[in-house]
């Protein structure tokens, strides 16, 4: 008994959670099973490692910040012909993470661009890479903020820090000046740094509108879709297709 309280305790010490919860089992399975040594110590450090990465991609998947999780199996391609299975089976391979490519999913209200962002996302925090997901007006606000804001500046340095970052939503909201050059330095800062995945209502041709400066506008697009794949989703909305009614 006091032995086993102070393996309890050195594997506190030693961050060793699965053993810390479970050393009286583990003993008593052991010698139920009649387990070899080498084979106890095999299954010891394998449950622990596993039990490392599974409270990884928890942390991962919190940190992600998505709003909802959508899954990639979820995703209908018979109603969103846009995108290939090809396409997807490439995509979830999470080459163009590595290769630090962008996608951008342009389309209008209700054809799944946030859905398939969200669920590549899911993927590349299943895949072990760090994701932040973001909405444009948000990432306004903490780009805004992060001088007077130790909540919005860590957001910022997650992003940063991100493999993937997702900036769904842009072309909603109107861009300030100040607003279109703090995104361009966000552009920059994560340019061939990390791969981004921007969905958009508005085209390519608009965002120079939307973001005020034309000039501004080549250097971002420049950025962006030096590496790029772009989707035009088209097609009726899967919301209004979908519509469920309270009283049918
Ligand atoms: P968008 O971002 O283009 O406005 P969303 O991704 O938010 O559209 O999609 C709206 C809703 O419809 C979501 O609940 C989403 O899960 C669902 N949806 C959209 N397209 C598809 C699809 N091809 N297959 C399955 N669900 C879809
Ligand atoms: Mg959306």
């Amino acid at each position: 008994m006091e032995k086993l309280k102070t393996i309890q305790e050195y594997a506190k010490n030693l961050n060793l959670n699965y053993l810390k919860t479970n050393a009286g089992t583990i003993i008593e399975d052991a010698d139920l099973k009649n387990m070899s040594y080498q084979d106890l110590l095999l299954s010891i450090l394998k449950n622990e490692i596993d039990l490392k990465n599974k409270k990884a991609q928890e942390r991962r998947l919190k940190n992600a910040g998505f709003p909802v999780i959508k899954k990639i199996e979820d995703f209908d391609i018979n109603f969103q012909k846009s995108i290939t299975q090809k396409q997807i089976n490439r995509l979830v391979e999470m080459e163009w993470i590595d290769k630090m490519y962008n996608l951008i999913f342009l389309g209008p209200p209700g054809v799944g661009k946030t859905h398939i962002s969200i669920a590549l996302g899911y993927k590349a925090v299943e895949a072990g890479y760090k994701v932040s997901f973001v909405t444009m007006s948000d990432l306004m606000h903490v780009l805004k903020t992060q001088e007077i804001s130790r909540k919005s500046k860590g957001k910022i340095n997650k992003i940063l820090s991100s493999s993937l970052v997702i900036i769904d939503e842009l072309g909603y909201l109107p861009i300030s000046r100040e607003e279109a050059n703090l995104f361009f330095q966000l552009i920059s800062a994560l340019h061939e740094q990390a791969s981004l995945i921007i969905t958009s209502n508005k085209g390519l041709d608009e965002w120079s509108e939307l973001l005020g400066d034309p000039a501004l506008t080549t250097a971002i697009l420049d950025r962006i879709t030096f590496r790029c794949q772009l989707f035009n989703m088209n097609g009726k909305s899967y919301r209004l297709e979908h519509r469920k009614s309270l009283f049918e």
